[in-house]
This record gives structure tokens, C-alpha cells and sequence, in this order.
């Protein structure tokens, strides 16, 4: 077959893949029943946890939605943390289904969530948009950012620009999910280099999932450093701490 040939049947078929979504009625991606035009099924969208009242901080539980004592008594280098709903079930299925196992078609399904999460809190909408960064060897890996894919998704929709070679992290330390949770502040300590780009400007961080929050802690005090006038951080979900 001439190559001309080869190059014009993958163009269709690239097509057809593209337009797939909008000509055939979409299953829904949890329990697979019809879902039309959406990638879940009111059914399931209405199963997905959001947060009770929260410190406006750190996202963490508090009664009506107060600063918490933690944030209180060490005021984290974030101004502020939005999380669209909770890292549980059955939302951390398709977190996991987005990352770890190259769904990203699941993007728009995630970004969306948290563009309507920020829109119902009234959130104050910031100059730049940044992915938290991958390690070098973890995007490889990965051949994606996650965090990239649902910022980028969001800078358009809310038509603010997208920095995405701001931030490098450096450094090869076992992945944050690989350790305890009191391990995790150590292990990424002077993770991430900016450049000056950031200097003056009101950012949001945007990533998949906030644990311990130790790296958007590291990330948020390197862009303070490098002259960032204000960090908050946009999540897709936030965990909630293990029960003492
Ligand atoms: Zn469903
Ligand atoms: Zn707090």
C-alpha cells in the first residue's frame, strides 16, 4: 500500500474515532447504561462525593466552612484550596482509570466537574492556570501529565492562559503515594524550580488529587519564592485523613 494511501486511511480512521463520541449514544462510564451525549448517567453523576463544609484552606472538613486550627496556627504558603468532591468511591475509580491506565478521554468528564465546582463557589479566578508538574521520568512513563490534560482543559473553557513549562520538579525520590503520610513533606522538599514568569501573578494549581498536601505545599512556597503574588490550588478531589 503507497504510503499516500496508508496516511489517508489513518486520517479516517482518526476521524471517525474523533467523531465517534457525537454520533453514537455514549454508555455510561460506570455502570455502562445509556447515557446520550454524557460520559456518566445522572444515576451515577448524582453517586459522586462532594465535600462537607470545608476550611477554605487546606479543603479539610470544618464546621461551616471555617478556617481550620491547622491552617490557623501554620498558615500554608496557599491562599486557598478548591476540591470539586472527595477522593472516594466512586470518583477514585475514575481518577485511577484516568491515570493509571491511560483513559483520558476521562479528562473533560474531571475538568468539568471542577469548572462547575469553581463557578458555584464563586471562586476568584486567577491570571495563570499551572499543571502540577511530573518528574521527568513519571511522564515518560506515564506519556501524559494528568494534571496537564485537566488544566488545559480549564484554561480554555475559562480563557486563562496555561503555563505549562513554568515549573520543572526535579529530583527522583519514590513516588508520594509509595510513602507514609508523614514522610511525604520530606521527600519533596525543593521538588520543584520556576522561573520568573510567575513573579506578580495570581496562580491556581491545578492536579487530580490532594493527599497530605505536602506537594502542593512545596509547590506553592517555590512559586511564593519566585515572586508569585498568590497560589491556590484547584483539585479535582481531595482525601480525607485516615481516622486516628
Ligand atoms: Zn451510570
Ligand atoms: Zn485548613
Amino acid at each position: 500500500m503507497s504510503n499516500f494511501l496508508t496516511r489517508g486511511l489513518n486520517i479516517c480512521s482518526n476521524f471517525a474515532q474523533a467523531k465517534l463520541p457525537t454520533l453514537l449514544p455514549t454508555a455510561c462510564e460506570l455502570c455502562g447504561a445509556g447515557s446520550g451525549k454524557r460520559q456518566l448517567c445522572p444515576a451515577c453523576a448524582a453517586r459522586l462525593p462532594t465535600p462537607a463544609p470545608s476550611c477554605p484552606v487546606c479543603a479539610l472538613p470544618s464546621p461551616a466552612g471555617v478556617l481550620c486550627g491547622a491552617c490557623l496556627k501554620h498558615p500554608p504558603p496557599f491562599a486557598a484550596t478548591l476540591a470539586a468532591y472527595l477522593y472516594a468511591p466512586p470518583v477514585d475509580l475514575l481518577i485511577q482509570a484516568f491515570k493509571f491506565r491511560g483513559r483520558l478521554s476521562l479528562a473533560p468528564l474531571l475538568a468539568q466537574g471542577l469548572q462547575e465546582a469553581i463557578t458555584a463557589r464563586g471562586a476568584v479566578l486567577p491570571e495563570l492556570i499551572l499543571p502540577m508538574p511530573l518528574t521527568r521520568t513519571r511522564q515518560r512513563e506515564r506519556g501524559y501529565n494528568q494534571a496537564q490534560e485537566i488544566a488545559r482543559w480549564l484554561a480554555g473553557r475559562l480563557e486563562i492562559p496555561l503555563l505549562a513549562q513554568a515549573v520543572r520538579r526535579v529530583g527522583e525520590g519514590p513516588p508520594q503515594s509509595s510513602l507514609p503520610w508523614k514522610e511525604r513533606a520530606r521527600n519533596i522538599r525543593g521538588a520543584f524550580l520556576c522561573s520568573a514568569v510567575v513573579a506578580g501573578k495570581r496562580l491556581a494549581v491545578v492536579d487530580d488529587v490532594m493527599t497530605t498536601g505536602a506537594t502542593a505545599t512545596e509547590l506553592a512556597r517555590a512559586l511564593k519564592a519566585a515572586g508569585a503574588a498568590e497560589v491556590v490550588n484547584w483539585m479535582v478531589a481531595r482525601t480525607l485523613p485516615p481516622a486516628d
